[in-house]
């Protein structure tokens, strides 16, 4: 068994530096090799450690961010418990405005960081007053001293993993890597680790995965932004509503949509057949890979490496919660609500 038995100074030296798992059984009957870059071992459990702790110590470096200060962000809830980490540490106040959508769980353990939350409305326009976008300006604006990460325009957020997931990831590979599969959200992760992998090799593939209901696959393949493409789906932390400059499209080759009801049944698959207790989007992720292999974009020779973003600690009230993919029909099709309800049995 491997163990760090390392003594740290503080939380944030366990940023990075998280481990690339081999996947042998979700992946079983595909062509190629699979593993999975699980960034819930991050201390805040998410890959949004790395862009917060990255652009806080820019804005410190450049004289931006002063003891006392406050720092404003928008957030679906993984980048928001990150900053409040990071501000817990480094000593500054932590105001948040979070989406409706965002599960509760999220906004309660926002709270329990110390951070100021405004919980906004998930189905408005970006320019909407009421929007989480619209908020955090305003607040930003309304609090003297106050930072604004702006992770969706903010091109630190590319260069936190151009500088640290990327070169792990091909150093854990060691160079083997053949496609990347990585949710865009802000962009910031497949932007990142996608320019850092193709600066080493050109020749990997690097594949975003997206929402029904979001307008970036669209816009990748025509420069159009087209608000029919928008409608409300459930996946937190995948796709938009709007264009993030935080994406960098010319380094992505091509997205895969996915869809709630099999993101959210992947993602339980993962967790029962890997034994990784992982977030919706991870399953968002998986399930691309298990469409890309339907459209046999893999050969014996491929080596994929996944993104999985956050832990499925987060989502204990929504794609973990029988309840809640019952209420979403997502149980209707399937022999797993009955395999989940003999799963519990209460002794009297
Ligand atoms: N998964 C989850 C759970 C997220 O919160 C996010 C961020 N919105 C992503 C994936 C996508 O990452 P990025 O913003 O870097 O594109």
């Amino acid at each position: 068994m491997k163990k760090n038995i390392q003594v740290f100074n503080n939380v944030l030296e366990l940023v990075g530096n998280t481990p690339l798992i081999k996947l042998n059984k979700i992946t079983s009957s595909f062509k190629g090799n699979y593993f999975a870059k699980v960034e819930a071992f991050n201390p805040g459990h998410s890959s949004k450690d790395r862009i917060a702790l990255y652009i806080i110590e820019e804005a410190e470096r450049k004289g931006i961010l002063k003891p006392g200060n406050t720092i404003v962000e928008t957030t679906s809830g993984n980048t928001g418990f990150s900053i409040a980490m990071v501000s817990i540490i480094k000593g500054y106040k932590c105001i948040l405005a979070v989406s409706s959508k965002s599960s509760p769980d999220k906004i309660d353990m926002l709270k329990s960081m110390g951070a100021q939350v405004y919980v906004c409305p998930a189905h408005v326009k970006a320019d909407d007053p009421r929007s989480y976008y619209e908020v955090a300006k305003r607040l930003h604006e309304e609090t003297d001293g106050s930072v604004y990460i702006n992770q969706y325009f903010n091109d630190l957020n590319i260069d936190a993993h151009y500088l640290s997931t990327g070169p792990e990831i091909w150093k854990q590979t060691e160079g083997k890597i053949t496609h990347l599969v990585a949710c865009s959200g802000t962009g910031g992760t497949i932007s990142g680790i996608g320019k850092y992998l193709k600066e080493q090799n050109p020749d990997i593939k690097i594949i975003g995965v997206d929402a029904y209901g979001s307008v970036l696959k669209k816009y990748h393949e025509t420069h159009e932004f087209d608000e029919k493409e928008i409608y409300p789906y459930r996946i937190e932390g995948l796709g938009k509503n709007l264009i993030p400059t935080a994406t960098n499209f010319d380094v992505i080759d091509e997205f895969v949509k996915v869809t709630d009801e099999e993101s959210a049944h992947t993602a339980r698959e993962i967790a029962k057949t890997e034994g990784l207790f992982v977030g919706y989007t991870s399953g968002a992720a998986m399930q691309a890979i298990k469409q890309l292999n339907e459209d046999e974009t893999f050969t014996e020779d491929s080596y994929v490496v996944v993104i999985f973003p956050d832990h499925g600690s987060r989502y204990m009230s929504k794609i973990y919660s029988d309840t809640w993919m019952n209420d979403q029909g997502f149980l209707d099709s399937l022999h797993e609500k009955e395999e989940n309800t003999q799963s519990i049995q209460y002794i009297k």
